[in-house]
């Protein structure tokens, strides 16, 4: 027989190594700019597997190009068959202006029970967290019915192609898994006197369209011997600026939302008046809902024109698009049809950037991961909410490939939500959430694994 107990008190006792082992793979630069070179993720990952490897647990990193590891790690189980990723990514957003920094943007300063530094929150809490509950897994020397496997990938942050988009492609045996825990949820809400945890059951897509807009040139002297595209744009962008998307409210966390003392039952027709009123109350809140309840459709980039005295013969117009998980492509061309189809010269092309995605909540999986929190924060009187993120995650490579992926990251209560600026200046995370978090993936291994 386990006991749980002492070893959730072994992942306290381990809490100044855990911020030591933090505060490394903070100090390391794994800045994503997007171009390559970049990233530079091998210089955390080979951190990350001497000190695995140090606790005789498998691991390897794979490069999917000079410089950009992914970190895979496995303690197998009897089965010799994955059931359980815990996942995250070595790589961090660019620091925008080191000047607005009141710390060190990779110091990873202590200040007040917090770490502070680029990827402290995203995503180097979460990876740190994870490698502990494995190391005390092992240390412990308890049999798993199934592989208990780690992947931390590269290029999270710039749309995975040589992370776990590159993995999907390239060794997929290695991350097939029936269940997984990633970043993109676990925070908070303290409302009323209660503490109410989101679990990321889901993600928007995001879709590029390219609208080519064409008229014909002339010389700007006698423009009206040409056709001048600007003024179709003009008229392109009315509509776009008036598109009433359709609203929604399928998306589970509508049937959730008396946990976060909103009395009204939502529907389509009240959707917007739900979130009016809540906009003085909790901005965040209504923002979230406002993007959760419709598709959205918003003009990024224009591009046009060729000469200062010539009538402008093409012009092209990016849009973001941002889908529900259940709108697909077709249903956005349909809408760019229903609105711009009617008008000449005015082509559609659209480009799937990432797939709207959902894992189903009510599974054996969210019951365990509920579960591994209150026995972890010794709490029966959580409130739980999924939610869907509006942006995504890598995620999004693991749910097409069957795995009910959560977002978790088993966030302390005592930590504020809004003090980790994820992507922003003076990124920081609570070290009360490093243990927390340690012992919350400790518990879900144990109870999904059968440890013995
Ligand atoms: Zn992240």
């Amino acid at each position: 027989m386990v006991d749980l107990d002492s070893l959730l008190r072994q992942v306290d006792q381990s809490a100044s190594e855990l911020l030591s082992l933090h505060k490394e793979l903070v100090k390391i630069e794994s800045v994503n700019t997007g171009q390559m070179p970049t990233g530079n993720e091998s210089n955390v990952a080979d951190i990350a597997k001497q000190w695995l490897d140090n606790e005789g647990i498998e691991t390897e990193v794979v490069e999917s190009a000079p410089g950009r590891g992914n970190l895979i790690a496995n303690i197998p189980g009897e089965s010799e068959k994955n059931k359980l990723l815990l996942v995250s990514h070595l790589d961090v957003v660019p620091v925008e202006d080191a000047g607005k920094w009141n710390y060190n943007p990779f110091g990873a300063e202590m200040d007040n029970g917090r770490v502070y530094g680029r990827g402290t929150y995203d995503c180097k809490g979460l990876l740190a967290s994870q490698m502990l509950s494995m190391a005390i897994l092992r240390r412990n020397g308890l049999k798993l019915s199934d592989n208990l496997v780690l992947v931390s990938g590269a290029d999270e942050e710039s749309g995975g192609r040589y992370g776990l988009g590159w993995l999907v492609e390239n060794h997929p045996e290695k991350i097939q898994s029936p269940l997984a825990i990633n970043e993109g949820g676990g925070t908070h809400v303290n409302v009323a006197g209660t503490t109410t945890y989101l679990m990321g059951v889901g993600e928007k897509g995001r879709l590029e369209i390219q609208l080519t807009i064409k008229g014909a040139s002339a010389h700007a002297s006698t423009p009206w011997l040409g056709e001048n595209a600007s003024y179709k744009l003009s008229s392109v962008l009315n509509r776009i600026q008036n598109y009433e998307a359709t609203k929604d409210t399928s998306v589970v966390i509508f049937q959730y939302l008396s946990s976060l003392a909103i009395e009204d039952v939502p529907t389509p027709d009240n959707i917007d008046r739900i979130i009016e009123g809540l906009q003085s109350k909790n901005p965040q809140l209504a923002s979230v809902l406002r993007a959760l309840s419709r598709m959205t459709l918003t003009p990024t980039m224009v591009r046009g024109g060729i000469k200062s005295n010539s009538i402008p013969e093409t012009i092209s117009l990016i849009c973001d698009v941002r889908t529900l998980p259940h709108q697909d492509d077709r249903y956005v061309l349909d809408e760019l049809e229903g609105l711009l189809g009617d008008m000449d010269g005015v082509e559609i092309d659209v480009d799937y950037m990432a797939i709207p995605n959902s894992s189903d909540y009510d599974t054996e999986f969210a019951h365990s991961l509920k579960k591994a929190t209150e026995v972890s924060l010794n709490r029966t009187d959580l409130n739980w909410v999924p939610s869907v993120a509006t942006g995504f995650t890598d995620s999004r490579f693991l749910r097409p490939l069957g795995t009910t992926t959560y977002g978790f990251n088993g966030m302390d209560p005592s930590d504020d939500p809004l003090l980790n600026r994820m992507h922003g200046t003076d990124e920081s995370i609570g070290v009360k959430s490093l243990t927390t978090g340690a012992k919350i993936m400790l518990a879900l291994a144990i109870d999904v694994l059968d440890a013995h």
